[in-house]
C-alpha cells in the first residue's frame, strides 16, 4: 500500500459510488474494478467506511454466526488445488468416512452452547447421487432438524439431480454451501474434474427445491483482481442468501502451497467490494481469515461482512469461540442463536443462465 492519498476526487467518487449503493443497490463492474485497483491507505478505510454503512443500511447489526462438522474426510477424487483433502496431493489432513451421528450431535450442541444460529454438514467427495449414501446423509440432516438446537446445513459437494436436490429438502435441509470459488475463466486453472457449469447446475437443483444458498469463493489462488470482481458479479446473478469469503491458507503438498499471502488491506478491501455488489446477501468472513487477516480481523466487518464461520475450519484451526464472540461484543454487534426452523421456502426459480 502507498503513501495516504490526498486525493479528494477519490474521496468524493468512493462517497458517490457507497450513496448509489445505499439508495439503489447497484454499482457496475467498471466501478467495482476502480474500487479494486485503489491502493492507498486512505482510499481504502474510505471504502471500508462505506461498506459497513451498506452493511448497517441492509443487513443491520446482527451479525449470523454459523459453523461447520467434517462428516467424511479427505480422499477426495476431485483436483482442486487449495484443498487439503484432495486424493491428488500428499497432505497430513485426517481421512475417514461418513460419520455416525454421535459427533454431529456434539457439534450441534457445542454450536446451540455458542448462540451459533446454523451447522453444516460437510463432506469431502465428489457429490451425492441416489442411493444408501444419500439416505444416511439425510436421517443426519433429519435428526439435525428434529432436534432443533440449530439450523441443519450441508455442504455435500455436485448435486447431478432435482431429486436429490428434493430429497434433501425433504430431510429438512435449509441451506447448502455450493461455492462458484472463483471467476468461470480462472476456474480451470484452478480445477480440472468439474466444471463451472456444474457448479451453477447445482445450484439451480437447489433453488428449484427450495434450498437457500450459500456460495462465495476463495481469494489468493493467484486470480487476478478482474477474476475477483468477475466472481462477485457472476455471483450475484446467482443471487445467494449467504456469500462465504474464505481466503487460502496454503497447505503443504497441494500445488498452491507457495501462493503469496495476501495483504490484509487488500482482503478487506475485497471485502467490501463483495458487500457493494451483494449489498442484501450475507457476506460471511469464512475460512483463512485468522491466518490472513490476523489483528485485522474485527475489520472485517467494518468492511461489509455480516457473518462468520466460528468453530474450527475442515482441515485447519480457527481462534477460539470465545474470542470471537468477544470480537463481536467489543465492536457492538450482536448475534443470534437458533429460533427454530422456518416454514420451508418456496422453490425460486432456477437460474436464467450461466454466469
Ligand atoms: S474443495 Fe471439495 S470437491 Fe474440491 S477437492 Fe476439496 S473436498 Fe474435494
Amino acid at each position: 500500500m502507498s503513501a495516504p492519498s490526498l486525493d479528494a476526487n477519490h474521496h468524493d467518487r468512493i462517497a458517490d459510488l457507497g450513496r448509489r449503493v445505499l439508495a439503489s443497490g447497484e454499482i457496475t463492474r467498471e466501478e467495482v474494478l476502480w474500487l479494486l485497483d485503489l491502493d492507498s491507505n486512505a482510499d481504502i478505510f474510505d471504502l471500508l467506511s462505506w461498506a459497513n454503512r451498506v452493511r448497517e443500511h441492509f443487513k443491520g447489526n446482527k451479525i449470523h454466526l454459523c459453523s461447520i462438522v467434517n462428516a467424511k474426510a479427505g480422499g477426495c477424487s476431485e483436483d482442486c488445488k487449495f484443498c487439503a483433502q484432495s486424493a491428488f496431493y500428499q497432505t497430513e489432513a485426517p481421512r475417514y468416512g461418513f460419520v455416525d451421528p454421535k459427533p454431529v450431535r456434539a457439534a450441534s450442541a457445542e454450536a446451540q452452547r455458542n448462540g451459533v444460529t446454523a451447522l453444516g454438514l460437510v463432506a469431502a467427495w465428489k457429490g451425492l447421487n441416489e442411493g444408501p449414501m444419500l439416505d444416511e446423509v439425510c436421517e443426519r440432516i433429519a435428526e439435525l432438524a428434529r432436534d432443533g438446537k440449530v439450523r441443519p446445513d450441508a455442504a455435500l459437494g455436485l448435486i447431478k439431480s432435482q431429486a436429490v436436490a428434493d430429497r434433501l429438502r425433504a430431510a429438512g435441509l435449509a441451506c447448502y454451501n455450493h461455492n462458484l470459488e472463483t471467476s468461470r475463466r480462472f476456474f480451470p486453472q484452478q480445477c480440472s474434474t468439474h466444471t463451472y457449469d456444474d457448479r451453477l447446475q447445482t445450484i439451480r437443483h437447489l433453488k428449484a427445491a427450495g434450498i437457500r444458498v450459500c456460495s462465495g469463493g476463495i481469494l489468493g489462488l493467484g486470480e487476478t483482481r478482474a477474476d475477483r470482481c468477475d466472481l462477485m458479479f457472476a455471483l450475484k446473478e446467482v443471487a445467494p442468501d449467504f456469500v462465504p469469503v474464505n481466503v487460502l491458507n496454503p497447505i503443504p503438498g497441494t500445488p498452491f502451497a507457495d501462493n503469496p499471502p495476501l495483504p490484509p488491506l487488500a482482503i478487506l478491501q475485497t471485502v467490501a467490494c463483495f458487500r457493494l455488489v451483494l449489498p442484501q446477501a450475507n457476506i460471511l468472513l469464512a475460512g483463512g481469515r485468522a491466518v490472513n487477516l490476523r489483528d485485522l480481523q474485527s475489520l472485517g466487518f467494518m468492511a461489509g461482512a455480516s457473518a462468520l464461520m466460528v468453530g474450527n475450519y475442515l482441515t485447519t484451526l480457527n481462534q477460539p469461540v470465545e474470542k470471537d464472540l468477544q470480537m463481536l461484543r467489543d465492536l457492538g454487534l450482536e448475534w443470534d442463536g437458533y429460533q427454530g426452523m422456518s416454514e420451508p421456502a418456496a422453490a425460486t426459480p432456477a437460474l436464467a443462465s450461466a454466469a
